[in-house]
């Protein structure tokens, strides 16, 4: 077990079956929360998140909802309060990558990338902003393709830009409340879609360009969240807090 720095708070992972997500989930509950882990399509998955989470004494519960969808990113928080009584910390870790040069990205390619990066933390933020308890907090995870420039992942980068946007007005507008409001953007972080869909010259080139000399992990971006989630990381809102080696 971790600190129990989160001891009588509930998080909500989004995207939390696998991947990033799923290192997010499990410190947060080694730190002492109770977690809904969030899938879209892996139920299986899911439930050995809970499962993992169970075994290292913690508690969890699995919930299935699509963030493109409006209905279900409610469905979502009323099952979370119906678990566990309401939400205090909530990261908007569910995300999608695709790269191509703007001359070949298909209109499906856009409409996707903006429905599930942009639109769906909108969704999330707007649930928060009504439903998140007093002194909670919510997380985005971005990317530093924010910061970079690079062919191929300008509407990547520019769905998730406006999340961080968005994700900086509801700093001002939830700070009030003792909410805060940040997003975490992830270098080249080692999970296995990633590794299995990136070409092995990219991933070496990512390595050689990172100073701390490798590829993150799932725990080290979870290392980032469990801090702001937890009473240490109260005094920094309205933040995109680089988390990749040096790399951007
Ligand atoms: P991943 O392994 O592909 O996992 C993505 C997770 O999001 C899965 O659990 C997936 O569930 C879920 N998801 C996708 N669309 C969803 C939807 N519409 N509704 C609900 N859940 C949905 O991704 P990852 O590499 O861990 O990345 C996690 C986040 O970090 C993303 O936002 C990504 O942009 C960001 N990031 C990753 C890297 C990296 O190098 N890995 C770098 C920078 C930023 P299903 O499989 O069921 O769809």
């Amino acid at each position: 077990m971790g600190t129990a720095t989160l001891d009588g708070r509930v998080a909500l992972v989004t995207g939390a079956s696998r991947g990033i997500g799923r290192g997010i989930a499990e410190r947060l509950a080694a730190d002492g929360a109770r977690v809904v882990v969030n899938y879209r399509s892996d139920a299986r998955a899911a439930a050995e998140v809970v499962s993992r989470v169970e075994e290292s004494g913690g508690r969890a519960a699995a919930v299935r909802a699509d963030l493109s969808r409006p209905a279900e990113v409610r469905h979502l928080f009323t099952a979370a309060e119906e678990a566990y009584g309401g939400v205090d910390i909530l990261v908007g870790n569910a995300g999608l990558a695709r790269f191509a040069p703007l001359a070949e990205v298909s209109d499906e390619d856009f409409e996707l990338l903006f429905t599930v990066n942009a639109r769906a933390t909108f969704l999330l933020l707007r649930e928060a902003a009504r439903r998140l308890r007093d002194g909670g907090r919510f997380v985005l995870i971005s990317t530093g393709a924010t910061r970079t420039v690079r062919p191929a992942s300008g509407v990547y980068a520019a769905s998730k830009a406006a999340a961080e946007q968005l994700v900086a007005t509801a700093a001002k507008e939830l700070g009030p409340r003792g909410i805060t409001v940040n997003s975490v953007l992830p270098g080249a972080t080692r999970t296995e879609a990633m590794v299995a869909g990136a070409d092995p010259d990219t991933l070496a080139a990512a390595r050689r360009g990172t100073p701390l000399g490798r590829l993150g992990e799932p725990a080290d971006i979870a290392a980032v969240v469990a801090f702001l989630a937890s009473p240490d990381g109260g005094w920094i809102t309205g933040q995109a807090l680089g988390a990749g080696g040096g790399l951007f």
